[in-house]
């Protein structure tokens, strides 16, 4: 993608909140993405297959994806209108965000680091919906402190590998066929020793674990995953060994910018439903949205969504630039994730009761978002990184 390719993309993305790529996405989604059993779902942690089938079918999953793999080869910032789209559409946060995990995770790392081989075996299942992928990295006892992992892998004798340990909260490990995990060689070694791996759910001594209920995205299943002596080929070495880090920071680069697009959605979705609804609910004979103290919540639930897209696509345009985009990442995850936090309290408030009560879909809003804080580096951890970048500099 040319350079002024790229500013047009991005200006015309951050002026035109109509775009018709994303327009084109929410129709679409309200059309085929709504479950009337999602209440039910969200109460019984059940992922949509149907619905997953149907957006791999739209090409949603493999928008980012080349043609050559099944994909629909977009660049960086339609893929994003896309994801952003499918935020404001569908309601179910849970099946959207199994799908960007994957489509903004596992897919862009196996496009960039697989073999020939690899590529072809893995990326037109994952993207046709025939195969699903979880990302391994979490352990029970190393979450930030992501290279304390005590996970390991030792050469064989013919020239394979063995892996054991086990791995924590990984989304979509229940569903998954295919594991992308980061091992290392010696836990002394740090961030020097680990070397990921590409290994078949249905590999001997891989388990997965029940799922595990959580606060939101209840419909995304989660679970644990543990290697008792998993014996992979050489051929498995996603890279190569030794550069596990490499391939965590890569992908943590554009976990941190882009994973939150269809929140940022949502948050539209979100302000749209709280604004009618501001118009149209009376109190002491006027409609709420009359009264300042609910006009101004709305106002800073505009400024916060602003802020979010702004920042979401200052760092789309450094990374399709090939600039460097680990600052504008980090300050994008931020902001998106606290903004989405805060701004689904303030659309509580404003609904009163029924912004509280299941049967309205408001309340489900505040447990989703919840998580964005901690997953892909927690805002603590996001800050260390701006930290670090501003005392670079000085
Ligand atoms: C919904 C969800 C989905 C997830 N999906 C996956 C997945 O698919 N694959 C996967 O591998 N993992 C996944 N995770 C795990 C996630 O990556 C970790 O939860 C996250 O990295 C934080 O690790 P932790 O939970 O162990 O918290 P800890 O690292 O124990 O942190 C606890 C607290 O200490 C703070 N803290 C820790 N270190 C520092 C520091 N250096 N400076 C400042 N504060 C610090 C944190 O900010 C936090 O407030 C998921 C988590 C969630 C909630």
């Amino acid at each position: 993608m040319g350079e002024q390719s790229v500013h047009e993309l991005v200006v015309t993305a951050l002026t035109d909140l109509d775009h018709p790529t994303k327009r084109k996405v929410i129709e679409w989604a309200g059309d085929q993405l709504v479950d009337p059993k999602l209440i039910q779902r969200d109460v019984d942690c059940q992922l949509w297959e149907e619905g997953w089938q149907r957006a791999a079918e739209y090409g949603i999953i493999g928008a980012w994806v080349d043609e050559a793999y099944g994909g629909r080869g977009h660049d960086v910032v339609t893929s994003l209108l896309m994801f952003e789209g499918l935020g404001y559409g569908c309601r179910d946060a849970g099946l959207v965000f199994a799908m960007t995990t994957q489509a903004w995770t596992m897919q862009p790392m196996l496009e960039r680091f697989g073999t020939e081989e690899q590529k072809q075996q893995y990326l037109p299942a994952l993207v046709d919906g025939s195969k699903k992928a979880a990302f391994c990295i979490t352990e029970a006892e190393s979450g930030s402190d992501t290279f304390a992992m005590s996970t390991t892998f030792a050469e064989t004798d013919d020239g394979g590998f063995v892996i054991n340990g086990a791995k924590s909260y990984i989304t979509m490990a229940p569903a998954a066929d295919v594991f992308m995990v980061f091992a290392t060689k010696d836990p002394s070694l740090g961030q020097w020793g680990v070397t990921t791996f590409l290994v078949d759910a249905d590999t001997p001594g891989l388990t997965v674990g029940p799922n595990r209920p959580k606060m939101g995205l209840r419909t995304t299943p989660f679970s644990d995953v543990t290697f008792d002596n998993v014996e992979v080929g050489a051929d498995q070495v996603l890279g190569s060994v030794g550069s596990g880090a490499a391939i965590f920071s890569a992908s943590m680069e554009i976990e941190r910018a882009f994973v939150l697009a269809p929140q940022i959605g949502a948050m539209e979705r979100q302000l749209d439903e709280t604004v009618a609804y501001s118009r149209q609910r009376q109190q002491f004979g006027q409609p709420i949205g009359d009264f300042q103290a609910v006009s101004h919540r709305l106002a800073e639930m505009k400024l916060r969504h602003d802020n979010s897209r702004l920042q979401l696509y200052r760092a789309a345009a450094l990374f399709a630039l090939g600039q460097p985009s680990m600052e504008a990442a980090a300050l994008a995850k931020i902001q998106s994730s606290e903004a989405a936090v805060a701004s689904s309290m303030d659309a509580l408030l404003t609904h009163g009761a029924k912004g509280y009560v299941t049967e309205f879909g408001v309340e489900q809003d505040l447990r989703n978002v919840a998580g964005g804080v901690v997953y892909g580096g927690t805002a603590d951890v996001q800050r260390n990184i701006v930290a670090r970048m501003l005392g670079r500099r000085s």
